[in-house]
Order: structure tokens, then C-alpha cells, then sequence
């Protein structure tokens, strides 16, 4: 039922009913205009030609009266014109419409009637009142009346016609006349119409259908393709009937979905572009509503926040930043470089929060976006900078605030005691070499931050290499330490800065002898792996060892497990961060291994050459 309703709705249907509706209006109208003219003509036709020949018997029967002497030759000289009238015309047959003739006298008695056919007429008393109304008032009247013909009835045009002799009114024609054949043609005719309204409707009813079709199918067409276009499917297209204006329309409307493809495709790439760029991009993103609540969130703030999606997403972004009781949204905003934070402290990470607001053209906020830059690095670079800095004026100070108080000591007289003087000008001296080793230290290591020095490497036989620097010692420090050499015999080739090199060893061998006492025993362990094309040497002493915890950071700059104590012994606290940069210029790595009391490693690997034959050519 309410399908059928649905269809009745439809634009198809209402075509073919208005089509039908007008269909039927047109012939209502025309029908109606049509027969009414139509009966008017035809009654006025009918009533001429009675009333003509009314005229006539009128004009005979006036005749008569002036003509004969009596009344009874009258009586009979009228009789004798309607017989002979109905005789000629047929009346009350069925070539004549008049059907009855009959003349009423002025005493009201019906003298002649056309039914008597020849015999005298029995004479009656007229009793209708409209021959009365003809006789009282001399003017004529008619009127149609319904006649009992068996069980049914028919129409009958009854008209009085007054008879006036020399003015004086003599009686009434008297005639009845059968209407009814013009209503029947009327009915026929309107049969007719009828029949003719009913198949043109059907006519056009089919036809409607079908032309009805040519308009509503590119419309349903058009309907069809634009509840798929409502779905998203843009690649349909609308087939195109003719040049009217429905096949304008649909021109235009595939021109539009191809337009709409085309803008959803773009809006689709980039958004797929700005995806990617928020998911790769190495600072984190966070993107509100404008209530501040997390919507987009990217890998990377994932990470930094090392929280998962479903534990942020829908969060206020101030709560996730767990920084809602310092701040606001509104001075995040005026806040344009961005806050420091801690997000992470399982981490340490530090980061730099920049806040926006998504303003759309009338100024409604759409949303926040918070762009997280991981500034630990560069934190902690700035941290070692400070140290630095300090730890350098501290290293100056000290040589320089001893050698002061020294010379101030000499100014106070001192100078003049012969056995004070010298040595404490040689305290002075001493503390000025360090100042001078400090100083060249530093630029080095300075150099080397700036990759300003360039390594002039060579290709050397380490194992001879490090054979000579072991030599030196021996020869320098023979009596107070033991070298052990576990060396391969087979050369082990290196592409080293050998200056370079000469110096970690110096420093890495100098510790050893350094931080240690009585006995001194230093290990040399070369190793090579053939596999990775790397040799690794081991230098281990049996000195005062280092604290477990502190291992990793002998090689940071100025870094001394026992500050007081290897400040004496002119430590500046840099050689082994030069000896870690040197090393890693030449692709290597150094580390150390130590047991506090027993003495300690230190590990240096470098990447080593695979001579062939050919090599040697060279
Ligand atoms: P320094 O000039 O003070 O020796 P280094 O950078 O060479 O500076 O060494 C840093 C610190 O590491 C030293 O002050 C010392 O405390 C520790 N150290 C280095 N080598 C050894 C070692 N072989 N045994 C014990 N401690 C060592």
C-alpha cells in the first residue's frame, strides 16, 4: 500500500495524470459547450417548423371563419383543413413531429381534433388550463410537458396558438408535437462524446506514459546517480538523452560529478599527503576540537608521551600534557615560542610545546594543534656547554690562584729565602706547564669539534705500531713496570692518522702506569676478526681500578674519579675525551671494563684492511 502511495507520487505518475486531467477537463468543456449549443439549435429548428406549420392551419382556419356563414360549417370546414392537413403531413405518424391537432373554440369546447380522423368529433369541454390562459389572455403559450406512452414517458412540445377573426379571438389551436426524438439524437450524440472522452483518455492515457517516460527517465536518471554521488561514488555518469533542457541538465550534472570526483580526489590526496606528513614528521602533532579535546594524534607524540591512542584520544590535551594547572588555552596561544617541558621522565625527554588555534574566515575556533619538538638534545648540548665553560674556568683557576698565591708570597719577601725561592718558582712553573697543557687540549679537542683537523691517515702494520710505542715505554719506564705483549706475529694492516694514534696510546698507557702502584704490569691483548674486518687491542693494568659507575665516564671531558688526587699528578681530565674523539674519527670505539682495586681494560677496536696479493704491488 504505501509503495503504491510512493508510486503514486512519483513524477511519472503525476504526468500521466495531469495529462488525463486534462484530457478530461478539454472534452468536458467542449462536450458541454458542444451539445448545449447543439440542443438549443436543434429545439429552435424543431419549434420553428411547428410553429410554421401552426401558422398555416391558423391562416386556414381565419379563412374559414370569414368565409363560411354558420357556426356548424365552420365547425366542419375546420375539421376538413386539419384532415386534410394531417392527411399531407402525416400527423400522428411517424414522418411528422406534430402529433396531435386539435381546435378549442371560445367556449372552451374542443370543436375539431386531428385523432377523429374525418368523423364529426364528439365535442368535450377543454380542461387544460393553459388553452384556458390562451382564450382569457388572446396570446399564445407553450411548454413541454411528459407523456405516458406504456411504462415509459416521453417529452411533448405543446403549444397554443389563439385563432383571431377580424380581432376578435374565435378559439386556440391547440398542438402537441413530439420533442422526445431530439433528446434521443442529444443522448446518442452524448454517447458518442462519452465514448470518445473514454478512448482518447485511454489514447492518451498510453501515450502520456510513454512520453511522460522520455522526461521522468533522465530524471530518475539523475536521481539515481546523485544518491550514489550522496554514497561517495562519483564515477557514474548520467546518459544524456537529447539537446533539450533535461539533456542540458544532465550534461551539466555529469559535469558536476566529474568536478566533484576531481575535488574529492584532490582533497583525498593531500589529505592523504598531510597524513603521511603528520604520521613521518619527526615532531609530534596533536589536533583538538575546539574544546581542546585530543581528535588526531601522530605516531611520533605517541611515542614521545609513550602513552597508546585509545588512552589520549577524546582527553583534554592540557591533561595529557599533565600541564592543566599551569596553563590555559588561551595563554598557551599568546605564548608564541612555545613552552619547555618534561613529558617524559622515564626518558627524560624534553620538549618544546608550540600551541595554534584553527581559526576559520568568521573567526569561530575550530581546534588546537600542539606541535611537540624533542629539544633534549639540544637541552643536554646546552647543559654540556655551561660544564664546560665552567669546568674550563674552573681548571684555569685553580694553577692560576695557586701560582697568585705563590707569587704574592715571593713579592712578601720570600725571594729573598734562598731555599723557598726556587721552589716555589718551581711550583709556579709547574702550574704554568699545566696551564699551557690545559690550553693545548683544548684546542685540540676544539679542532676536532669543528672537524677542522684532518686525519693524514696512512696504511701501517699496526703490530708494528704498537710494538714501537711499547718500546718507548719500556725504555722510559722499564725499571718501574712490565709490559706483556700478546701480539700476532701476522701483520694486521690499519688506515690510521699515526700521530693521531700515537697520542690515545700515549694517553691510554700514561693512565695506566698513572693509576698505579708499586708493581706495575701493563697487558697488550691484539685481537683480529677476520669476519667483521675489524682488530681490536686491549691494554689492562693491575692498577687502583674504577668504580663500576663511573666507568663510562672517564671519557667525558674533565671527568676524574679522584679529582684532588689526579690534579697533583697534572691530569687535566681531557686526554681520554681526545682519545674517544681521535678513535671515533677513525670509525673505531673505545670503552673500558675496571674492577676498583684490581685494575682496568681499556678496549680500543679499529676497522682493519684485507690485503690480496695484488696489493702489495703497490
Ligand atoms: P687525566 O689527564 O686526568 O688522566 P684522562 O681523561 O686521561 O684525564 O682520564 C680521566 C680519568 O679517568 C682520570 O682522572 C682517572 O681518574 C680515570 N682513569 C683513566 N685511566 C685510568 C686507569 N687506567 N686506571 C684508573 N683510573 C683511570
Amino acid at each position: 500500500m504505501k509503495k503504491f502511495l510512493k508510486n503514486l507520487q512519483s513524477l511519472h505518475i503525476k504526468l500521466v495524470l495531469i495529462y488525463v486531467l486534462l484530457i478530461i477537463i478539454g472534452m468536458q468543456i467542449i462536450g458541454l459547450y458542444f451539445t448545449n449549443n447543439l440542443e438549443k439549435e436543434l429545439t429552435e429548428n424543431f419549434k420553428g417548423n411547428v410553429t410554421r406549420q401552426v401558422k398555416q392551419i391558423d391562416y386556414d382556419i381565419q379563412k374559414a371563419y370569414q368565409d363560411s356563414g354558420s357556426a356548424e360549417n365552420t365547425q366542419s370546414e375546420i375539421q376538413n383543413i386539419v384532415d386534410e392537413y394531417s392527411s399531407r403531413s402525416g400527423i400522428g405518424e411517424s414522418r411528422s413531429d406534430i402529433d396531435d391537432i386539435r381546435v378549442v373554440n371560445s367556449d372552451e369546447l374542443v370543436i375539431v381534433s386531428s385523432k377523429n380522423n374525418g368523423n364529426s368529433p364528439s365535442i368535450q369541454k377543454n380542461k387544460d388550463t393553459q388553452i384556458q390562459k390562451a382564450l382569457s389572455l388572446g396570446t399564445g403559450n407553450d411548454r413541454i410537458q411528459l407523456r405516458n406512452i406504456g411504462s415509459s414517458k416521453e417529452r411533448v412540445w405543446v403549444l397554443n396558438e389563439p385563432i383571431t377573426v377580424n380581432d376578435r379571438l374565435v378559439g386556440v389551436i391547440h398542438v402537441e408535437s413530439t420533442i422526445e426524438t431530439i433528446y434521443q439524437q442529444l443522448d446518442k450524440i452524448n454517447q458518442i462524446f462519452i465514448i470518445g472522452t473514454g478512448l482518447s483518455l485511454l489514447i492518451t492515457g498510453i501515450l502520456g506514459f510513454f512520453i511522460a517516460r522520455t522526461i521522468t527517465k533522465p530524471i530518475a536518471d539523475m536521481r539515481n546517480q546523485a544518491l550514489e554521488m550522496s554514497k561517495g561514488n562519483y564515477t557514474n555518469r548520467v546518459k544524456v538523452y537529447g539537446g533539450d533542457e533535461i539533456g542540458e541538465l544532465a550534461l551539466t550534472f555529469n559535469n558536476l560529478a566529474k568536478r566533484v570526483q576531481e575535488a574529492q580526489a584532490n582533497t583525498e590526496s593531500e589529505k592523504r599527503r598531510l597524513d603521511s606528513v603528520i604520521t613521518h614528521m619527526s615532531d609530534g602533532v596533536i589536533a583538538t576540537d575546539r574544546r581542546g579535546r585530543v581528535r588526531i594524534v601522530n605516531d611520533m607524540a605517541l611515542k614521545m608521551l609513550d602513552m597508546n591512542r585509545d588512552e589520549i584520544e577524546g582527553r583534554h590535551v592540557l591533561d595529557v600534557l599533565k600541564i592543566e594547572e599551569h596553563y590555559s588555552m588561551e595563554e598557551l596561544q599568546d605564548n608564541s615560542g612555545g613552552i619547555i617541558m618534561d613529558i617524559n621522565e622515564k626518558e627524560q625527554l624534553i620538549v618544546r610545546a608550540s600551541f595554534s588555534t584553527i581559526i576559520q574566515d568568521t573567526g569561530f575556533i575550530n581546534g588546537y594543534i600542539a606541535v611537540l619538538h624533542d629539544v633534549t638534545e639540544q637541552h643536554h648540548v646546552e647543559n654540556e656547554r655551561r660544564e664546560f665553560v665552567a669546568n674550563v674556568s674552573h681548571e684555569l683557576r685553580t694553577p692560576l690562584t695557586s701560582m697568585r698565591s705563590y707569587i704574592e708570597a715571593l713579592e712578601e719577601g720570600a725571594w729573598q729565602n734562598p731555599e723557598l725561592a726556587p721552589q716555589f718558582l718551581t711550583v709556579t712553573r709547574e702550574e704554568t706547564d699545566r696551564m699551557i697543557r690545559l690550553v693545548n687540549d683544548l684546542l685540540q679537542l676544539s679542532k676536532m669539534d669543528n672537524s677542522g683537523e684532518v686525519l693524514s691517515k696512512e696504511l701501517i702494520d699496526f703490530n708494528m705500531f704498537i710494538h714501537k710505542i711499547i718500546n718507548r715505554f719500556e725504555m722510559t719506564e722499564g725499571k718501574n713496570a712490565t709490559f706483556v705483549r700478546d701480539i700476532p706475529k701476522a701483520g694486521i694492516f690499519v688506515e690510521i692518522d699515526p700521530d693521531k694514534m700515537t697520542q690515545v696510546f700515549d694517553n691510554v698507557i700514561s693512565n695506566a702506569l698513572k693509576y698505579s702502584k708499586g708493581k706495575k704490569k701493563v697487558e697488550f691483548h691484539v685481537k683480529q676478526n677476520m669476519l667483521f674486518n675489524r682488530m681490536t687491542i686491549q691494554i689492562k693494568d693491575n692498577g687502583i681500578g674504577i668504580p663500576l659507575n663511573k666507568v663510562d665516564k672517564i671519557f667525558d671531558r674533565f671527568f676524574r674519579v679522584d679529582k684532588a688526587r689526579t690534579r697533583n699528578m697534572g691530569g687535566t681530565g681531557l686526554g681520554l675525551a681526545i682519545s674517544k674523539e681521535i678513535v671515533e674519527a677513525h670509525d673505531g670505539r673505545i670503552w673500558a671494563n675496571s674492577k676498583e682495586g684490581q685494575g682496568t681494560s681499556v678496549y680500543i677496536t679499529l676497522p682493519c684492511e684485507v690485503l690480496d696479493d695484488g696489493d702489495w704491488d703497490v
